[in-house]
């Protein structure tokens, strides 16, 4: 019997629109067999997400998504199963948070610079207490009605090179590994498919990386069989994972369309 987890979920901790506990009810209407959440450079939804787990029989891995850059290139990297009491840990979480703050900060007054009617404090009613990303700031500009979609603020205003897009602080990869090893998780290299070609990606694998995400929505066919053949050569665990935001995101897959089976997991991870 095929016990189906899906590795790559967001939460409300970040930009997912589903709280944690809402999440866990969504995974036992779907019938999978565990969840991890991965929020972007948060663990915060993970607690909760664990106790409505257990509630709805549903296994709750912890997990992160943090977000590296190499050469203005942004590398994601996911890590699963690390010790959430581990402080140096949740130090450097709460300092990227900070640092999410200041970028979107910066987004906003290029922003109204640009005669734009929008505050920071609009950026904070949508990310309600989570850490504060791009797709707020892109939602608070759909209610001002400044653009007519996410999709639209960010090809217009957010994504790199566009005209209220800041570098965010260099984190790099083999940072990210390390924080992750060092309070006792595994790391993963997100989406492989947008950071597009394959030397660049076996070069990001060789950071001391244990896994890579094989199933994942913007993975061609092609792609995660070449992957696949990756992991295997450098004797790497592949992960499934539907990147979910929620369904009012419109962003990326639904809950559960990515899925691997749980024996599948390294030991580790099976808890
Ligand atoms: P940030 O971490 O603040 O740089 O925001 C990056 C996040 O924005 C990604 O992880 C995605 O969740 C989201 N994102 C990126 N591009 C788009 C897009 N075109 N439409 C909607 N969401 C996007
Ligand atoms: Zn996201
Ligand atoms: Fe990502
Ligand atoms: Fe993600």
């Amino acid at each position: 019997m095929m016990h189906a987890v899906d590795l790559h979920v967001h939460t409300t901790a970040s930009d997912g629109t589903l709280r944690p506990c809402e999440i866990a009810k969504l995974a036992r209407e779907k019938k999978l067999f565990g969840i991890a959440v991965t929020d972007h450079d948060s663990v915060d939804g993970v607690p909760e997400a664990i106790s409505a787990g257990l509630e709805y029989s549903v296994r709750v891995i912890a997990g992160v998504e943090l977000s590296a850059t190499d050469e203005a290139r942004d590398i994601h990297i996911l890590g699963y199963g690390m010790d959430l009491s581990c402080e140096p840990f949740r130090m450097k979480l709460s300092s990227l948070r900070c640092e999410r703050d200041e970028r979107i900060k910066k987004m906003v007054e290029l922003a109204q610079r640009r005669g734009m009617p929008i505050l920071f404090d609009d950026v904070l009613r949508e990310s309600s207490g989570g850490a504060v990303g791009r797709p707020h700031l892109a939602r608070a500009m759909v209610k001002r009605q400044i653009v007519s979609s996410v999709h639209e603020a960010f090809t217009l205003h957010l994504r790199r090179g566009a005209t209220c897009f800041v570098e965010r602080p260099q984190l790099t990869v083999k940072e990210a590994v390390r924080w992750i090893h060092d309070a006792g998780g595994v790391a993963v290299l997100a989406h492989p498919a947008l950071i597009g070609d394959d030397a660049a990606i076996e070069a990001y694998l060789r950071f001391d990386m244990d896994g890579i995400e094989v199933d994942h929505p913007d993975n061609d066919v092609k792609q995660r069989a070449a992957y696949r053949e990756m992991a295997r050569r450098l004797n790497l665990f592949t992960t499934a994972g539907s990147d979910f935001h929620g369904a009012a995101s419109g962003h990326r897959g639904d809950l559960g369309s990515q899925v691997m089976n749980y024996e599948d997991l390294p030991a580790v991870l099976r808890i």
